[in-house]
């Protein structure tokens, strides 16, 4: 059933030459690239602050900035995402990395708010006009795309851009603009999502590395008949060692499917279900670990954590393969050192890196959506295949992809020509000499 609405007259709020959709890793270094780069830039976000999945979906914890290579921990992110890191040190609010997954890769955990007062303060500095409380709800085309729309408190508008990059995570504007795109596994798989909290009031003497213990616990009470939503919890210590960080749930609809985070329906049975059990792990880890015993719920995530959904088909797909083979392009814009990191049902499973070089790199192409003029796409809806979206959709690739794009928004404009046509040797001096880590060290080349 449908109703017709009214034709109307939509105002136009303002008219950039860059207007990025998402306030995530990569909205947030998209649009500092740009706005840097000396473009008027607008980020859109429907949300009242930055940070994306870290910030909304409560993450506090950043992956994929650190590779093992050849045997040796590095940080292989770099350019905007420093910044960031070190803005949130100079707050007090990043922990040293930490190992995980038995010692094979490094994250490093964050004060939720420090990373948005962070990434207001760097998005001032780069002179981007910041619309929060803004939904993006379509578009409307000329040559390209024309405007994004948004819904606002202040009512619908139009932002006139000459050029747009998605970074929505769920590559909204890319599908409204036509561009072909993939959801799950092919077989109508997606990554399970999870509902993250964070737990206060922990005594850190006695609770030591209870991070070690409480994975043990829970096996030991599985085996007694006790159901958690999965297997491989991760419950670990903050910046503030009384916080600590839960991602252990897992949100299945009831026919036992990945709960979808571009369906109403399906997105709000899953707050419910993910604030459910919330309450029945945080339960059972206070009523069994030492140290917990005065330990409450300090914040449950404001919404449900989607680690997948529209992946955009672009010039080129980044595959499973390229990620455990440590593949190299010739025109690489940075490089993601994280495994495959699998939300199954029931269970994570991990496939780390074939290759002792740790981390592949990142081509331009995935940036470029097919069959589109004036757009390009970031972070997790990047064109990726399922598999390779299980590793390089975490935080530092997603930094990584960002500030290419918003680089590449520039010199598109510069050179009056479209994404796809963009000079990566260019591209890639001006990532380099803007700290960017392309993973074409020679001494990487071993
Ligand atoms: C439960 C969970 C745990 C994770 N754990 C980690 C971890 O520990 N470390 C790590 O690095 N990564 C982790 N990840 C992965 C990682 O956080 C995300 O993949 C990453 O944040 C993606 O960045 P992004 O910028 O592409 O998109 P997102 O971070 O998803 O940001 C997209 C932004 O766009 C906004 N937006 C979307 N649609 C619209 C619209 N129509 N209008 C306006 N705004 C819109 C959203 O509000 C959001 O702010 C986890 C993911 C999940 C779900």
């Amino acid at each position: 059933m449908f109703v017709r609405e009214d034709a109307r007259e939509t105002p136009v709020l303002g008219e950039y030459e860059v207007v990025v959709l998402g306030g995530g890793p990569a909205g947030i270094a998209a649009a500092a690239a740009a706005g840097r780069a000396g473009r008027s830039t607008i980020l859109v976000e429907r949300y009242g602050f930055l940070g994306g999945a870290g910030t909304a979906a409560g993450l506090a914890n950043f992956c994929g900035l650190h590779a093992k290579v050849h045997g040796e921990h590095r940080q292989v992110v770099h350019g905007v995402c420093d910044e960031i890191l070190d803005r949130i040190q100079r707050m007090g609010g990043l922990a040293q990395p930490h190992l995980l997954f038995g010692g094979r890769i490094y994250a490093q955990a964050y004060d939720i708010s420090a990373y948005k007062i962070a990434a207001d303060e760097l998005l001032l500095g780069a002179e981007v006009k910041m619309l929060f409380h803004a939904f993006g709800a379509g578009i409307t085309k000329g040559q390209g795309v024309e405007s994004l729309l948004v819904e606002t408190k202040s009512g619908r508008g139009a932002i006139l851009g000459q050029l747009f990059i998605d970074c929505s995570g769920d590559g909204d504007l890319a599908a409204w603009a036509g561009a072909p795109y993939e959801v799950g596994d092919g077989e109508g798989n997606m990554l399970y999502p999870s509902t993250m909290y964070r737990i206060g009031g922990v005594d850190p003497q006695k609770a030591g590395n209870a991070w070690e213990e409480i994975p043990r616990l829970m096996e030991a009470a599985e085996a007694k008949g006790r159901r958690f939503p999965r297997k491989k919890p991760i419950v670990r210590p903050q910046p503030n060692p009384s916080e600590w960080r839960a991602n252990l749930t897992q949100i299945r609809n009831p026919d036992g499917s990945a709960v979808s985070g571009i369906d109403a329906e399906q997105l709000a049975f899953g707050e419910v279900e993910g604030r459910r059990q919330v309450r029945d792990t945080f339960e059972f880890i206070r009523s069994v670990t030492p140290g917990f015993e005065r330990a409450y719920i300090a914040d449950i995530a404001p919404q449900v954590g989607i680690r997948e959904t529209r992946r955009i088909r672009g010039e080129y797909m980044l595959t499973e393969d390229d990620v455990l083979d440590c593949a190299t392009f010739a025109d690489s814009i940075g490089v993601n050192g994280w495994p495959v990191e699998a939300h199954v049902a029931g269970n994570v499973d991990f496939v780390f890196q074939r290759r002792p070089k740790g981390f592949n790199q990142l081509p331009y192409r995935m940036l470029v959506p097919a069959k589109t003029q004036n757009l390009l796409v970031a972070g997790r809806c990047a064109s990726m295949s399922h598999g390779g979206q299980s590793a390089a959709r975490v935080s530092g690739a997603c930094f990584a992809m960002g500030q290419a794009a918003g680089t590449a928004a520039h010199l598109a404009l510069k050179a009056g020509a479209a994404p796809r046509e963009v000079d990566t040797p260019t591209l890639k001096k001006v990532l380099e000499g803007d700290g960017a880590f392309l993973g074409d060290d020679p001494e990487e080349k071993k």
